[in-house]
This record gives C-alpha cells, structure tokens and sequence, in this order.
C-alpha cells in the first residue's frame, strides 16, 4: 500500500497552478544528478501529456552517463545558452523547480528567482511575478517558490514526483503517463540517490513504487548497466589513486579525505561526473564513519561530505564551506586555493567529525 505523503492542500494548490499554466518551465539543480535529471524529466513527460508546453533548463552540463535519459537530450542548458534559456523562463506561466530548495543551486539562474520571489504576487497586472512549484527532499527550503512540497524524509525528489503525480489521480488528474519513459526517469532518480538502494532505503514503500515502476515498463538492470557501467579507463584510474595514494585517514576522529588538483583531474582527462561515488568509499573502511572528497573546479573548489548513521555533516558544509545538504551527505564550496580549503578541513573537522 502506497500512502498519500503530500499534504492535500498542497496537492490542490500545485493543481490550481498547473490548470492556469499553459507553458511550464521545469528547472533543477546545478552539476545536475541522477535524482536531478530523474525528476526534472519525469516532470516533463507528465506535462506534456497534460498538453502543457515544456521545456526542461538544467544549469549546467548533465554527465555522459546520464545522456541516455528518455528526453535529456532536449534539456536547455543554461550555461550554453542563457539568453534562449532566459527568455524561457521569462515566459513561463509557471516555473517547478526539483531537488533543490534555495536559488544558489540553480546556478546562474538564481538571480532570476532571487528577483522573481521578491516581486509580489498578489497583483500579477503590475507586479510580473511568475509561480513557482518546489517538489524538493532538502531541509531548510527557501521561501522562492509559491507551492513548497517539501518532505526530506523522502530519499528522492523523483520518489516525491511519483507521489506528487499519483496523488494528483486521486483528485481526478487524469494521465496515462505511466510508461517506460516516465517511469525509466523516476527509478533512475531513486536508484542514484540511494546509491542503488544501498543507504536512505529502509522503506517498503519504496519497493512497492519501484514494483509500479516496474509494471510500467523500467527495465531496472539495464538502468543499473547504463549508469554505473558506463565510466572510461580515466575514471578507474582516477578511483584508483585517489584510494592508493590521496586518501587520508584521521583513525580518531574516524575520517577521510581526498583532495585532487586541477593538475591531478588533467592527468586522468577528468570529465564531468567522473568524481561521482568516489567520495563514499572511505566509508567502506569499518571505522571510518566520515569522509570528505575536494577538487580543484574552474573557479572554485568544489567539496563533498558523506558520513553514516547519526553524525550530521551538512553543519560542516554550511558552517565551513558556504554549503548544506542532507544529515548523511552535503555539499560545499571554496573560493580561494585547494591548500586553503584542505585547511580549513584541517582546523575544523576534529570540532565537526565527533
Ligand atoms: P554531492 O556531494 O553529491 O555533490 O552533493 C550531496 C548533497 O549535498 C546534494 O544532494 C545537496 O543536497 C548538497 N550540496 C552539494 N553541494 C552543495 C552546495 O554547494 N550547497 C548546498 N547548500 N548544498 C550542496
Ligand atoms: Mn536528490
């Protein structure tokens, strides 16, 4: 048995919203992810068969191992185009943002809803402010969107797609949306955010989906294949000297660190998404219990934090890194050198890593 999780209320608030809509502009999160891609397309494949006209902007370049996502191809990317990718947004009816809660994770777009939230809505003749529906799993969101279905207890933004869409039936949107393309979408998203069911999965109900995702067509090896599978020689290489020779291990604070310059990325013809799942491994180590992965990004250092049970690190991220995230794993970045962000590791995890 599938409960209904979203508050009803909310359910018929987005439903009010997507009526009005004729164009919908779907957006998601920068250096975007398998949840990322996963519920930002779902969403896309149900509107338009609600014969809504949509279009999908991802802030930046989507991985190759994502490409073959059904429609991922037709993504705008903002960072290529901003002024096409502008103009979508400008004229939307209705913008729905997944798997993120605050503007800074849109990139170069969150001036565009920073701007956006600030123009009032309540006389939309004068003030052009443009709805905006969040369907997020992150803690703390933003007060950027008009409808905020967020409910971080859920380990993906597309399980809350599934819910949101299936919920959406009970209250007579009609859609005859659950085909392999859509449900392709929505697995891909929980697998890569459970790291294939393997953490934040401790829920029948989750299989029960995935079981409806399955009926619907996904053929879940071969997403398992096309995801995970999919990595060039550089890659393993990369895995292989990062555990080798970068690792770093504090055995009594019970972390780990990888640092990796822009050199070290070269040597191995580092391409986006080749970082991805490096950063859990040191938990495999039985008594680490934290880990932490930087490199060196074109104007930035880009970081990552992983931990296990009940040790938050998204509070070292936000504190430290100007980041945030989920108890488990969370995010940040540094403006300034590699040395200094492994530094500012140095100085504070003994405070953060208890
Ligand atoms: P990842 O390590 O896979 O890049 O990110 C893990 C999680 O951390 C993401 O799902 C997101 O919640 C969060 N995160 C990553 N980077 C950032 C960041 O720069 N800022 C914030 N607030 N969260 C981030
Ligand atoms: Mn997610």
């Amino acid at each position: 048995m599938i409960h209904p999780l979203i508050d009803t209320q909310l359910i018929t608030r987005a439903k009010q919203l997507i009526d009005q809509a004729q164009t919908i502009v779907v957006v998601t999160h920068i250096s975007p992810d398998g949840d990322a891609m996963g519920s930002s397309l779902a969403m896309r494949w149900f509107l338009q068969d609600q014969g809504k006209q949509v279009s999908v902007i991802v802030p930046n370049e989507f991985p190759a191992f994502l490409s073959w996502l059904p429609g991922a191809q037709d993504d705008v990317i903002f960072d290529k185009d901003p002024a096409a990718a502008t103009a979508l947004l400008d004229a939307a009816d209705l913008v729905i943002v997944t798997d993120f809660q605050e503007p800074k994770r849109s990139g170069k777009m969150a001036d565009w809803f920073t701007k956006n939230s600030a123009t009032c809505n309540l006389s939309p003749a004068t003030c052009p402010h443009t709805p905006i529906i969040m369907i997020d799993h992150h803690l703390h969101p933003s007060d950027m969107a008009d409808v905020t279905i967020s409910y971080p207890q859920c380990a993906s933004a597309s399980e809350l797609v599934y819910r949101f869409i299936r919920q959406l039936a009970i209250i007579n949107i009609q859609s005859s949306i659950y085909n392999t393309q859509y449900s392709t979408c929505i697995y891909t998203g929980m697998m890569t955010d459970t790291g294939n069911f393997q953490f934040n999965s401790n829920d029948a109900e989750m299989y029960e989906i995935v079981a409806e995702l399955m009926r619907a067509g996904v053929n879940k090896d071969e997403c398992y294949d096309k995801v995970f599978n999919q990595y060039h020689e550089g890659r393993m290489r990369l895995v292989g000297y990062c555990l080798h020779t970068k690792m770093r291990v504090f055995p009594e604070h019970h972390v780990a660190l990888i640092a990796l310059s822009s050199k070290e990325l070269k040597q191995f013809n580092f391409r986006s998404g080749d970082a991805e799942g490096i950063v859990n491994m040191p938990l495999q180590i039985s008594d680490v219990y934290y880990s932490v992965f930087m490199r060196e990004d074109t104007d930035k250092i880009k970081l990552s934090f992983r931990s296990q049970g009940d040790r938050p690190v998204n509070t070292f991220a936000a504190d430290i890194f100007n980041g945030g995230g989920h108890k488990n794993a969370a995010g940040g970045e540094h403006y300034g050198t590699l040395r200094e962000a492994v530094n500012l590791f140095l100085n504070n995890y003994e405070k953060y890593c208890k």
